[in-house]
């Protein structure tokens, strides 16, 4: 009894925690989408301390007191009990709170913040050697933040815990360079034909029918718009202020029709994730997706995999043509389906295909180890870049804005843990479709008749309800009753793409 109420006291504390988290994601998505400029230096200021009061709180002794002595009490109950789990999940993130010093973040975010603001100005200006000092500087904290956690295999491993708990420097290491060994004799093969025509797209499309279509196929995908909403915005993402609000965000372009439709089933498919966890998980740490991969696997599985399908779109076409009659009522199926899957050589990885995306990914990610092992300066990145660039796409990007600067992740946070989670994602999410087509069959003819319950329903049962409850490998594992392997989503890519470009 007595610890039974310990627990409920803790749950009270961890919900106040979650209570600011979620202020804090409210202006987040107001600075995004709504806030003057002029409200920018008070913004920052308000941010910094709703985080820091979360911090605070969270780390307060008293949380560790109460973990300790839910001990027995945790030990008392299953594994898959909901209060075991809350437990467990709330003392990770605890102990890894408290073993990074408050002056240490204090001073890693003051970098970050001035990195981030030289970023965007030695960009555009394609001028490396200008931030240079500081990236070496994020390495050498980006080094002190895996040293807080003494007793990793490999340097990163600390640093992809924080977004891929669980997961290995040197298993994805290997995984990486067998997917890079299948990907670039693939890619080569489809580039050396005369590329796919994707003139259809490139047309003009007016915004109001646009985000019309974009809304009606992600209702009927399943977003709930009882419990979210959709705006427009440069940079497309989805923020859960709690389970029964988790809003997306979109891009829209009025010369290319594939922005919008695959930006929005894209933040759908993370959306559905945190619109499906279990409701009694609302205001604790057990909210929210098991880690970066599997958060990208249900973004890529819903955008890719059923989005960009030949089923999809047999339901879905006839609709799209309503809406442009002008612009695709003279475009076959056939055609507007070899449009979305275009796959070619590009420079920047947001704008990749599904095919060549994984290769800008695993570049970073090698790029991101070598820096941390010692065994890369960072004077010599953009050089690192260039040639691994070329061995990969046959081509080099032709300066550092389009190569070592394109992508803000290394510019606004650590070097470390930020890349991997993009190719696992792809990786599972062929792992978890070929899954659930293994349990229900009948799901390939249900979307081409824009069913999409019986998949949705699976992806809950299995994933979604779940939230933090599992690691991404426990969750892998009771979902597939394997390991995680690359075979799916090899098969998939040749099969698709085998039969696109007849190889
Ligand atoms: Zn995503």
């Amino acid at each position: 009894m007595k610890l039974e109420k310990k627990f409920t006291e803790l749950k009270a504390l961890l919900a106040e925690i979650s209570d600011l988290n979620g202020a804090s994601a409210l202006l987040v998505w107001d600075q995004a989408m709504y806030m003057p400029s002029g409200g920018a230096p008070a913004r920052a200021r308000q941010m910094a301390t709703l985080s820091r009061l979360a911090h605070q709180k969270f780390t307060d002794k008293k949380i560790g007191r109460l973990l300790d002595a839910l001990r027995p009490y945790e030990e008392s109950l299953p594994y898959d009990s909901d209060e075991a789990a809350l437990i467990r999940v709330a003392r990770r993130d605890y102990e890894r709170a408290i073993r990074i010093p408050n002056e240490f973040v204090a001073r890693f975010n003051a970098h970050v913040a001035e990195t981030y603001q030289r970023w965007t100005e030695v960009r555009p200006a394609n001028d490396f050697a200008a931030i240079r000092p500081n990236l070496e500087r994020t390495l050498e904290f980006s080094r002190q933040l895996a040293d807080f956690f003494p007793g990793y295999e490999h340097i990163a491993d600390p640093l992809i815990d924080f977004s891929d708990y669980g997961m290995k420097a040197t298993t994805l290491r290997s995984l990486f360079h067998e997917l890079r060994q299948a990907l670039v004799p693939l890619v080569e093969k489809i580039t050396s034909q005369s590329p796919a025509d994707d003139s259809c797209l490139r047309k003009s499309y007016p915004e109001a029918a646009q985000s019309e279509f974009g809304a009606e196929v992600v209702r009927q995908i399943g977003y709930d718009f009882q419990r979210g909403r959709i705006d427009k915005t440069h940079h497309p993402f989805m923020i859960a202020l709690s389970i029964g609000d988790v809003r997306i965000t979109t891009r829209l372009r009025e010369d290319h029709l594939g922005e919008l439709l695959f930006s929005n089933i894209h933040e759908a498919g993370h959306a559905l994730y945190e619109q499906g966890v279990d409701p009694a998980y609302e205001n604790t740490p057990l909210a929210g997706g098991a880690s970066a991969g599997l958060h990208e696997s249900q973004s890529r599985l819903w955008e890719n995999v059923v989005g960009r399908s030949c089923g999809f779109w047999e339901y879905f076409y006839p609709r799209l043509q309503a809406h442009f009659p002008d612009q695709l009522g003279a475009v076959s199926l056939e055609e507007f389906y070899r449009a979305i899957n275009k796959v070619e050589k590009s420079l920047i990885r947001t704008d990749a295909d599904e095919v060549t995306y994984n290769l800008h990914v695993m570049l970073r990610f090698d790029l991101e180890l070598q820096l941390l092992e010692g065994t890369l300066a960072v004077r010599d990145l953009p050089e690192a870049w260039r040639e691994r660039f070329q061995a990969d796409f046959g081509i080099a990007p032709p300066d550092d804005r389009d190569g070592v600067l394109q992508d803000v992740h290394w510019y606004s946070g650590a070097i470390g843990g930020a890349f991997q989670g993009y190719t696992l994602g792809n990786l599972l999410s062929a792992l978890f479709y070929t899954q659930a087509l293994q349990e229900h069959p009948e799901i390939p003819h249900e979307i081409r008749q824009g069913r999409f319950d019986t998949l949705r329903r699976w992806l809950t049962e299995k994933i979604y309800r779940h939230g933090r409850k599992y690691t991404a490998p426990e969750l892998i594992r009771r979902v597939t009753g394997d390991d995680l392997t690359l075979r799916p989503y090899i098969e998939y890519l040749q099969a698709k793409y085998g039969e696109l470009y007849s190889l």
